[in-house]
């Protein structure tokens, strides 16, 4: 695989990264993962104004123009011959001599690399996801997509170790989303909830595709918080994320959602999604 490391195409085993990095070092940086379908990216634009957002928050200046990253996508894309999978791209503050406070004027660091995607995530999406709960134990800025993800990881660990497939993450009795996805319910009167946005959650690209596309669909839609009863005693429930699009979620803590498969409101909507997704493609 052909990866991308400040201004150079390398072999990804030629690729280096200085120890000193602070995205190395703090987890002092932030990513963006796009979805690669037909060898063009979805919704993209929303990605990178994301980043831009995540970056201006932490005072990191961008690396580049989003133009020129864009085209560098698009040349490791065409470079790994990847007609399905997704891109990954990272921005770090910058390497110096570790020290809590930075130097203004660090060069910060970006990298990229391309993942090709497995027939497994169709099959998920058909089977529907078993999901348990956990505690929400990170930090107050979920709102910024930063790359200290160790909570999340531990939660997505222990999910799998209890034979389900991702967590759900509780906070003050409450489902904030998924350990790197947005959580939904359709209630047994057949609206959509969802966390409503604030720095308790990731702002989900798909999920705000995903809610317009409910609204036009006639769906009513309730951007409100939701307790893990509120999961139990739903008609469907389903996550959202660039790499999973809509996919069902049919358990929650061992209890059936609605008959235990996909619902009809959750196949709609992914239906829906993928059409949108491949009208995006850039
Ligand atoms: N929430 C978290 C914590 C995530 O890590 C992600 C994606 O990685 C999402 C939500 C979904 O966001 P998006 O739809 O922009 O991929």
């Amino acid at each position: 695989r052909i990866v991308y490391v400040n201004g150079e195409y390398l072999p990804e085993e030629e690729a280096k990264i200085s120890i000193f990095d602070r995205g190395f070092l703090f987890a002092d940086g932030v990513y963006e993962v796009s979805t690669i379908l037909d060898g063009k990216l979805v919704d993209n634009a929303g990605h990178l104004a994301r980043l831009q957002r995540s970056l201006a928050e932490l005072d990191i200046p961008a690396p580049c123009s989003m133009e020129e990253i864009e085209t560098i996508q698009h040349t490791l894309i065409e470079r790994n011959a990847i007609a399905a999978g997704s891109i990954y791209l990272q921005v770090t503050r910058g390497a110096e001599d570790r020290n809590f406070l930075w130097s203004e004027g660090l060069k910060p660091s970006l990298i990229m690399f391309t993942q090709s995607r497995g027939a497994k995530m169709d099959k998920v999406a058909e089977k529907g996801l078993d999901v348990i709960s956990q505690p929400d134990i990170r930090w107050q800025r979920r709102d910024i997509k930063t790359v200290a993800l160790l909570p999340a990881s531990l939660a997505k660990r222990k999910a799998i170790a209890e034979g389900a497939n991702d967590a759900w993450l509780v906070e003050d009795g409450m489902i904030t989303e998924g350990t790197s996805n947005n959580a939904h319910i359709i209630t047994k009167d057949g609206k959509l909830v969802t966390r409503a946005l604030s720095n308790k959650i990731l702002h989900g690209i798909t999920r705000k595709a995903v809610l317009a596309l409910a609204k036009e669909a006639g769906l009513t839609v309730e951007e409100r918080s939701f307790s893990p009863d509120e999961v139990k005693n739903a008609a469907e429930a389903f996550v959202t994320s660039a790499t999973m699009f809509v996919t069902p979620v049919v358990s929650f803590d061992g209890v059936k959602i609605g008959d235990g498969k996909p619902g009809p409101h959750t196949t709609r909507l992914r239906d829906l999604y993928v059409s949108f997704a491949k009208k995006s493609l850039s």
